[in-house]
């Protein structure tokens, strides 16, 4: 059985403020049916961490390099993020692909650094409007599959996100039938690459305008082993019942 995942993905938002956000989330969800992540930016993760120190929710980067050390003005390294509090990193996010030209052999190289630090990379992945509309999402999932996740990956430090780009931030939400479909595939080709053990222990989540009012019937997708959420996470009171919808799917 796979355990459920709700993970928020705060982007370049947050100050030291919004730590409270933190707070009354661990408070509301003292013993969650499921594993609660939040990923905020680099700039509060060790707060984060020490916030969420003896409670349930895991703290998270939103990216690494991938070399451990060196002459990298300005970035992060995996083993640095560990050190922080962090346990996991949200890699490849279609805003890092694009704003930052990330190729899939770039997020598999930060993916094994992840691994080596000891965190879950939470690898992203997503086809854009026009992809979806060249009836071209199945290829170019398949090939960023094969690209961005490390040949050592394990059901417990791998997490795949399927975010469709068109559905983050906008409001728009692929139909239950689409999102199975892409997680059906996303499954098969796991179980195909690493057996089925490990290909059936990887955590799928879906990610893109997820909100407190479509999370049911989104958890209800088989496949879909919980969410990313961006918009609607930098809130506890959005989030909570997003978190809640799951528990009640698990
Ligand atoms: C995201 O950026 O990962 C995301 C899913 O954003 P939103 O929930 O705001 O669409």
């Amino acid at each position: 059985m796979r355990r459920k995942l709700a993970a928020g993905n705060w982007k370049m938002n947050g100050l030291t403020a919004s730590l409270s956000e933190l707070t009354a989330l661990a408070s509301a969800h003292p013993d969650p049916a499921a594993d609660l992540l939040i990923c905020p930016p680099a700039t509060l993760i060790a707060a984060a961490a020490q916030v969420c120190a003896g409670s349930p929710l895991a703290i998270g980067g939103q990216d690494c390099h991938a070399e451990r050390s060196g002459a990298h003005t300005g970035d992060i390294s995996a083993e640095m993020l560990a050190d922080s509090g962090a346990s996991a990193v949200i890699l490849g996010h279609s805003e890092r692909r694009e704003d930052h030209e990330e190729s899939s052999e770039d997020v598999r190289a930060k993916a094994r650094a992840a691994h080596a630090a000891g965190l879950t990379a939470v690898i992203c992945m997503g086809e854009s409007l026009a992809q979806r509309e060249a009836a071209n999402t199945l290829n170019v999932i398949g090939g960023q599959l094969s690209l961005s996740v490390p040949d050592k990956s394990t059901a417990e430090n791998l997490v795949i996100a399927y975010e469709p780009i068109w559905a983050i931030g906008t409001g728009k939400v692929p139909t239950t039938a689409q999102i199975g479909e892409v997680h059906d595939f996303i499954r098969t080709h796991l179980e195909s690459r690493f057996g089925s053990d490990v290909g059936r222990g990887v955590r799928l989540l879906y990610g893109g305008s997820v909100k407190p009012d479509n999370a049911a019937e989104i958890f209800s997708v088989p496949n879909v082993d919980g969410a990313l959420v961006g918009g609607a996470s930098l809130k506890a009171t959005d989030f909570s019942p997003i978190i809640k919808a799951l528990e009640e799917s698990a």
